[in-house]
């Protein structure tokens, strides 16, 4: 049987990239043909015109359809949207800027087919990000590595391929604090990586504002760690040690010179370490409750506005369409083995 490989991509005010991008998929598809593709875009409350793009794709591809959420959720929460609905035996998630170039999906295919469960794009070099970007994305991979238990890829982003089983375990992890690469990770199945070289935004600018970045590295941090919290109980005893420190200083000096510790300047440096230290975990504290609160508060992680293309007639259109190519496939192949039967015998 033909199988069919969902591509979902997240769209946020992308207008500018995703005519180029629909074309790219188009020619990808050509590409594997031995694979039946549809293609979900999940509008992110864009305010361009990425809808009416998207529509008008879907009006004339039977592949193409699209989400439209009923405002901005991020990133990882489109994506979700895209998961949930997607009906591929395998799901590539991509972003729409053509940084996760469509040709290398029909590797991620290929790999799959070996029986690969899960197969991501590893950035072989990302010249095209900015020094801070690169930086950053190195810190924080190493700081994430030694948190977690759970080995997340350092060269990886969330461009990958799963099969529907691992996107079955993934549909069964409600949390809201979504880091989507990590979550791949834990549920442990087989994975690869095919190695790419990272272009640069085809256009537009950037939707991951320093704001969101942020957001997002504490949700890996926070989502897949509960080190933070060892960490501020060793804040507190490194203090409380100053501490003890501190009083065996003062005895001394009252009881054997029986002068007081002097001045202003301890005292000041002392409230400000203090305070400092007890805000700092009383913060660490506060995120894991906050998140506590949020996921009990469960409300839908994302709202759908509006989907586009998602009949029933298309999907039997499409269904059609797939049973007659596997047909002509078959015919095919049919053709083929006659030919070789043909030749075999000649030989005999
Ligand atoms: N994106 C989204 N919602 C957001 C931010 C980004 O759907 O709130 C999408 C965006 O349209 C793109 C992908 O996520 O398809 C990656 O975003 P971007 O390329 O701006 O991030 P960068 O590559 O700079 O990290
Ligand atoms: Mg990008």
């Amino acid at each position: 049987m033909q199988e069919l490989v969902s591509i979902i991509v997240p769209c946020y005010n992308e207008e500018k990239v995703l005519p180029e991008l629909l074309e790219k998929l188009d020619s990808l598809a050509r590409s594997v043909p031995e694979c039946g593709f549809e293609f979900i875009f999940v509008d992110d409350g864009s305010a361009d015109g990425t809808r009416r793009i998207l529509e008008r794709a879907a009006q004339r591809d039977a592949r193409v359809r699209a989400l439209v959420l009923s405002r901005n959720f991020g990133q990882q929460i489109a994506a979700t949207a895209g998961i949930d609905i997607a009906r591929g035996d395998g799901v590539v998630l991509m972003d729409s800027d053509l940084q996760d170039p469509p040709e290398v999906v029909a590797e991620m295919i290929a790999r799959w087919r070996e029986g690969y469960e899960i197969v991501y794009g590893a950035r072989a070099t990302r010249d095209a990000d900015s020094w801070f970007k690169r930086v950053s994305a190195r810190l924080f991979a190493a700081l994430l590595n030694t948190l977690t238990d759970c080995p997340i890829p350092p060269d990886a982003g969330d461009f990958r391929l799963m099969s529907r089983q691992v996107v079955e375990v993934l549909k069964n992890m409600p949390e809201r604090h979504r880091f989507l690469r990590g979550m791949v990770a834990w549920t442990g199945f087989r994975q690869t990586s095919v190695p790419y070289d990272r272009p640069e935004r085809f256009a537009g600018e950037t939707k991951y504002t320093l704001r969101k970045m942020v957001g997002f590295a504490f949700d890996g941090l926070f989502s897949f760690s509960t080190k933070p919290l060892k960490l501020s109980i060793v804040l507190g005893l490194l203090v409380t040690g100053l501490a003890v420190l501190g009083i065996v200083y003062a005895l001394v000096l009252r009881i054997f010179t029986s002068v007081w510790v002097e001045g202003w300047t301890l005292l000041f440096i002392a409230i400000l370490l203090l305070g400092g230290v007890q805000l700092v975990s009383l913060g660490i504290i506060g995120q894991y409750v906050g998140r506590i609160y949020s996921e009990v508060q469960r409300r839908p992680l994302y709202v759908v506005r509006e989907m586009v293309g998602f009949s029933q007639e298309r999907d039997r259109a499409q269904a059609q369409d797939r049973a007659r190519e596997q047909a002509q496939d078959r015919a095919a192949g049919r053709a083929r083995d006659r030919a070789a039967d043909g030749q075999s015998g000649d030989r005999q």
